[in-house]
């Protein structure tokens, strides 16, 4: 076992560091091209043939030779027969030879004999003529096979996530299906005698379970597949039996509440008893810092204990969570991070590092960090526009507006 010290909190980066390294990548699947969306892919894709795999037009005009035109002027404009045309999806049944030119339109094949192609704004048409009254340089409005993709070429390695551009582009190198990485299996048990739904009626003391959704929501953001929900009360064997039919199909369990130290908080001991070894539990980190992390039995399902204050269950999810998650896709991106100005000032924690939820802003001088607000552990809403996370170090006394952060941006909230 690796940092289990009751005492001591695993630092954050550390925290991170021992879930990655037991994620595992998954086994590749086809994928059809119209339910790739939002998958990753698990091959190298190359190009089979060129794109664009001919040389065509990129505008609607005249395909010519350029040498026809050398001694063209507004004085002296050159007439060319148009001997034939050239569309979209139609090529010209002949050469283009010389004194002559091909009507073309854009993306069309540039006819054999030609080397450059007069926009139709740039010549006078008059039944079987065209006249050009200026030169042309060889190339222009021509573009050549492969100077998008050279074939052979290695155009999304493994680990690409799809989205709409490559999309576009493994359906113009005709790749389908798709090799994909399989969606992680994903179990959410959420734990709380006092959890019941939207619309059931709420007892005293009983509140709506958030964690449900937003754990579910993160997951599927994050590329997972959510194969299980379950809420089980505060009861030692109902959360033994949880957890059991959880680890069952799943590669990564997500629990909320019930992991700390409280009288009614069984989950340790049933992850416990069902032979699931503790890697670290709680860490230096606000908010969260009850976070448990282990792995079952031979190699199996991961399994993250999250703490069930709405907001340290979102966080640490996707601080800690959705990096796993991306790993066992084969995306290999580290979170991303910049420097942002602190628009307020922040409390600091003596032992831990902060994360201030905030909403981020350009301005001339840089990134400002602008907090959401209260920032207790229960205030939902303070996720609500949360960008990013201001990453306050450890220290004594509070951080002064206008001092410079690391922050890390909430990935699901990009875009
Ligand atoms: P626990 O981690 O079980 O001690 O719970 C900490 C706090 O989070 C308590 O105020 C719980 O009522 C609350 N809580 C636990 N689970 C949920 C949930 N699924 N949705 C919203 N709040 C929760
Ligand atoms: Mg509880």
């Amino acid at each position: 076992m690796a940092a289990t010290g009751t005492d001591r909190l695993t630092p954050f980066e550390e925290a991170r560091e021992l879930i990655l390294a037991r994620a595992r990548r998954l086994d590749a699947e086809p994928v059809p091209l119209r339910e790739a969306l939002g998958r990753v892919t698990a091959a190298d894709v190359r190009a089979s043939a060129p794109v664009p795999g001919f040389d065509n037009s990129a505008m609607d005009g005249f395909a010519v030779r350029a040498a026809d035109l050398a001694g063209a002027g507004a004085a002296a404009p050159v007439t060319l027969v148009v001997v034939d045309e050239s569309r979209a999806g139609h090529p010209a049944s002949r050469p283009v030879g010389a004194g002559e030119a091909i009507a073309i339109s854009t993306g069309a094949v540039l006819p054999a004999g030609a080397d450059a192609v007069v926009m139709v704004e740039k010549a006078e048409r008059a039944g079987d003529t065209v006249k050009v009254a200026g030169p042309i340089a060889a190339g222009t409005a021509v573009r050549r096979a492969g100077d998008d993709v050279a074939a052979g070429e290695l155009v999304l390695p493994a680990g690409t996530p799809v989205g709409p551009a490559e999309l576009g582009v493994l359906a113009e190198l005709g790749v389908e299906p798709v090799p994909c990485r399989r969606r992680p299996r994903l179990a959410v048990v959420v734990s709380g005698d006092e959890l019941v739904g939207p619309t059931e009626p709420l007892a005293p003391g009983q509140i709506r379970d958030a964690n449900a959704h937003t754990l579910r929501a993160l997951a599927e953001r994050a590329g997972a597949e959510v194969v299980a929900e379950a809420r089980v009360g505060d009861d030692p064997d109902a959360t033994r039996a949880a957890l059991a039919a959880a680890l069952a199909g799943a590669d990564l369990v997500v629990i909320s509440g019930g992991i700390s130290v409280g009288a009614h908080d069984h989950v340790k001991g049933a992850l416990a008893e069902l032979g699931v070894e503790q890697v670290f539990w709680r860490i230096a980190f606000k908010p969260g810092k009850p976070t448990w992390f282990g792995v079952a039995e031979d190699d199996g399902p991961l399994v993250l204990g999250l703490p069930g204050n709405p907001v340290s269950a979102m966080v640490c999810f996707t601080l800690l969570a959705w990096p796993a998650i991306r790993a066992m896709l084969g995306v290999s991106a580290p979170p991303r991070r910049t420097v942002a100005i602190l628009d307020d000032e922040c409390e600091r924690e003596p032992n831990r590092l902060h994360a201030v939820r905030c909403r981020l802003a350009l301005h001339p001088d840089g990134w400002h960090a602008h907090s959401t607000g209260a920032q207790a552990s229960h205030v939902l809403t303070s996720m609500v526009g949360a960008e990013a996370v201001a990453l306050i170090p450890a220290g004594d006394g509070p951080l002064g507006a206008g001092e410079e952060v690391e922050v890390e941006l909430l990935p699901y909230a990009q875009g």
